[in-house]
């Protein structure tokens, strides 16, 4: 059974709302389990189809397969499944289609009927790509609003009248304050990776902007995990939901092989250099933990020759999509970057994803490895994993219920004990150490303490999250953190 960040076991996946009749229920049995071949077979437009064979899809994502009859009823949904499933498609193709259908025929402005919320301006450019792709012979309009940049072009977007937004929250809610936005027109609200939201402090800026959309809508809603209070909010604006899961969350991609080096922290960058002179990476998202540690690998990397970027919270949105730019064009062979900078990344060739440091959220490594190995192709995920980082390998090997295999034969592996295997069991995963990793004399020898990294106390558990504030009250040092995590997606 899988948990969520709290460690509160999660329900296996439930419909939620209302119960369906037999009927209904044996009718989207049938039309889930058939297998689709096409497109075709949905009955989307054909002007829709057209798009979605130049952009040489042949056959549905399963997500797509599962949700795309239900979006074209109308239904509410809720979506558990990753980026790199297709999930975009899944729901932009069926919502392109009923636009397309009813259109709107009014005089002055067009409405805003399409509202999609998703937490960072790397993923709100990326929809809006796509619904630009897949709607490029419908005439259908769409904008996107984020901040960090100028509101300008925005505004003026917004006014020219538009169909479909894709929006972060901080931007939208300063737009809607100004009376830039209406939002009482939206006839399908989109939110996506609700439980990112979550986790950047939005909650209350998401439950604001819904406060101001009509009763009567659908939504579909998005998320990778279901934590207590994303199910809570799940349950308040979800209206008997068709609930379709796709790979669960603690299943990485098949495609993506994965190893782990045991590696000491001093020896890291060697180890990474090493790689990268090697000729099987051919490019690489190499993730650290903290913003510093990207910069600093970055600047050890162009010191070696590799041409490498960061890519993190604390850079300009200009900055991120030059890099992301580069990356994506084979200008830099190396992209280094944190989890939330990362999350959602859409990258069609990459070769390597390598986390310089574990994640200390289990559920971080499955996101991250997820850049890899997308639609299909194939791709590869090594980790290197430090003494201190044991018990986040414990919690990771947990969460996706298997043992990585050990690249052996590396000049760079450690002489420490790798302990024994990790106990596989699920209730004690979730970042709670394997006390079985290591040994006992080495965990309470003096200094030692530090075998969970993050808590100074040397307690086990979830280690602490960093706050530049220093000491305060939990609460305040939340507030904090959401502040600053809004005041970068704005
Ligand atoms: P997403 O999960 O929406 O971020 O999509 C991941 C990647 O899969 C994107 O590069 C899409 O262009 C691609 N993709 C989506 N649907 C399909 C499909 N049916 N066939 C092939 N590629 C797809």
């Amino acid at each position: 059974m899988r948990k969520d960040r709290t460690g509160e076991q999660l329900a296996p996946p439930v419909v939620l709302g209302e119960k369906k009749s037999g009927e209904e229920e044996n009718m989207a049995e049938q039309r889930t389990s058939q297998e689709r071949k096409s497109f075709e077979e949905f009955g989307l437009r054909p002007e829709i189809l057209r798009a979605v064979a130049e952009k040489n899809y042949t056959t549905p994502t399963p997500i797509q397969e599962k949700a795309i009859p239900f979006v074209l009823e109308g239904k509410d949904l809720l979506g558990c499944a990753q980026t790199g499933t297709g999930k975009t498609a899944a729901f932009a193709l069926p919502i392109l289609h009923r636009l397309q259908e009813t259109p709107w025929k009014g005089r002055g402005r067009r409405p805003i009927r399409t509202l999609v919320l998703t937490p960072t301006r790397e993923l709100a450019s990326q929809i809006a790509e796509s619904f630009g792709a897949y709607g490029r012979h419908t005439g259908l309009r769409h904008a996107i609003v984020f901040g960090g940049v100028s509101q300008h072009p925005q505004a003026q977007a917004l006014k020219r009248g538009i169909d479909i937004l894709v929006a972060t929250p901080g931007r939208l809610l300063d737009l809607m304050s100004q009376g830039l936005v209406n939002l009482r027109t939206v006839e399908t609200f989109v939110l996506d990776e609700a439980d990112r939201m979550l986790d950047m402090g939005f909650i209350h800026d998401i439950r604001r902007i819904i406060d101001q959309l009509p009763g009567k809508r659908q939504t579909l809603f998005f998320s990778a995990t279901m934590p207590g209070e994303i199910k809570g909010l799940a349950d308040s604006i979800l209206r008997d939901p068709v609930r379709v899961a796709v790979t669960p969350v603690a299943t990485p991609a098949e495609a993506v092989a994965q190893q782990v080096h045991f590696v000491e922290k001093m020896e890291k960058i060697a180890l990474l250099k090493h790689l990268l002179d090697g000729p099987s990476v051919k490019n690489a998202l190499v993730f650290t933990r903290t913003k510093h540690g990207a910069d600093k690998v970055t600047k050890q990397l162009e010191r070696h020759n590799v041409r490498a970027e960061a890519i993190h919270g604390n850079k300009s949105q200009n900055a991120r999509e030059k890099a992301l730019g580069n990356f994506k064009r084979g200008r830099t062979r190396v992209l280094v970057a944190t989890d939330i900078a990362a999350r959602g990344l859409d990258i069609a060739y990459l070769s390597h994803v390598i986390n310089f440091d574990l994640p200390n959220e289990s559920e971080s490594y499955v996101h991250r490895i997820g850049r890899t190995g997308r639609a299909g192709a194939s791709g590869i995920a090594l980790s290197f994993c430090s003494f201190e980082e044991r018990p986040f390998l414990a919690g990771i090997e947990r969460l996706i219920r298997k043992h990585l295999p050990v690249a052996e034969g590396h000049p760079y592996r450690s002489a420490r004990n790798p302990g024994s295997p990790t106990d596989l069991d699920p209730r004690r995963a979730n970042g709670v150490p394997a006390l079985s990793m290591i040994r006992a004399d080495e965990l309470f020898r003096p200094g030692r303490m530090d075998a969970f990294p993050g808590r100074s106390d040397g307690r086990p558990g979830r280690p602490r999250r960093e706050s530049k504030w220093g000491a305060g009250s939990e609460s305040r040092k939340k507030g904090n953190r959401e502040a600053e995590h809004r005041r970068h997606a704005r």
